[in-house]
């Protein structure tokens, strides 16, 4: 992924939670509680992954209480000025990715797109309208305050690491993108459609795949997508970058999770998808660039 050294980075909607002496007051999440076998710090790129996504469903299950104040360091992300911090810092490069989603949606859905209230990146836990978090829980999406969450450490230490080097970045980017998708979701109404929360043919999965699939439609257009100035942000998305997506998308499957911690496949108590569909549907978004391709509540073929 590369980005446009020229093209103007917008910081208004990232923030980074503490400097006050840390959030985390709220309750807990809940759901999901905590890592079967601790994956985080495991040995595999799929390990960590499974890390990102499996929370990401406990977004718009929980909610209703607010975390309590939060305080904000507003001194984190105001260096990222160009496109080509973005490419020097993995702090700007967050800030880039969350610009050119919030160009493609914005141009995508026209009058009907409302922005996100904050990317906020946290270390150690954070408080959201939906609960407390902490880095256990990975990133995910608050519908109650319209807010991504993302613990900023937890991508420095562990995937750029195991990644080695600047291009896992795009592993970040993908995970942003799916929980871009859930808001878009959130916006459109479609969110509120979910009844039943589990099983292949669940709405929580198709909630889950067509979140991948919005974020296939964000990478297609990524290069292409100009901000509000008219510059394209990212001029370039390599091949490379796509099939670490893909593995990514393939890593977080429910089938492949549960062979990893519990070693047998319960398609009953599927979120989230097979590594198969997660895939297939990201590729269906990055192919077709369409909303209407993107419709898993009406697809007959999961
Ligand atoms: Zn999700």
């Amino acid at each position: 992924m590369r980005f446009n050294p020229k093209a103007r980075l917008d910081t208004r909607r990232t923030r980074h939670a503490g400097g006050g002496g840390g959030g985390g007051r709220g309750p807990s999440l809940g759901r999901g509680g905590s890592l079967p076998g601790g994956a985080i710090g495991g040995g595999s790129i799929g390990a960590v992954i499974v890390a990102v996504l499996v929370f990401a469903a406990i977004s718009y299950l929980g909610g209703g209480e607010d975390g309590g104040p939060a305080t904000y360091d507003t001194e984190r992300y105001a260096a990222c000025e160009t496109g080509e911090d973005a490419s020097t810092s993995a702090d700007c490069a967050r800030v880039a990715v969350e610009n050119s989603l919030h160009d493609f949606w914005t141009d995508e859905l026209g009058s009907r797109y409302e922005p996100i209230s904050a990317l906020t990146t946290f270390e150690g836990s954070v408080s959201t309208r939906c609960g407390g978090a902490t880095s256990d829980v990975g990133p995910f999406y608050c519908p109650v305050d319209d807010g991504i969450y993302l613990d900023s450490g937890f991508f420095d230490d562990v995937l750029e690491r195991q990644l080695g080097g600047p291009d896992g970045g795009f592993v970040e980017a993908y995970v942003l993108a799916h929980e871009y998708g859930h808001h878009v979701q959130d916006v459109l109404g479609t969110m509120s459609r979910v009844r039943t929360q589990q099983g292949p043919t669940s709405d929580a999965v198709r909630l889950e795949l067509q979140a991948d699939c919005y974020a296939g439609m964000w990478a297609r257009a990524a290069t292409t997508t100009e901000d509000a100035a008219g510059e394209v942000l990212i001029t370039e998305l390599t091949d490379e970058d796509v099939r670490l997506a893909l593995e990514a998308a393939a890593a977080v499957g429910d089938d492949r999770i549960q062979e990893r911690t519990q070693g047998q496949v319960t398609e009953e108590s599927w979120t989230h998808g097979s590594a198969e569909q997660r895939v297939r549907w990201f590729r269906t978004g990055l192919d077709t660039g369409s909303l209407e391709a993107c419709d898993t509540f009406a697809a007959d073929r999961l």
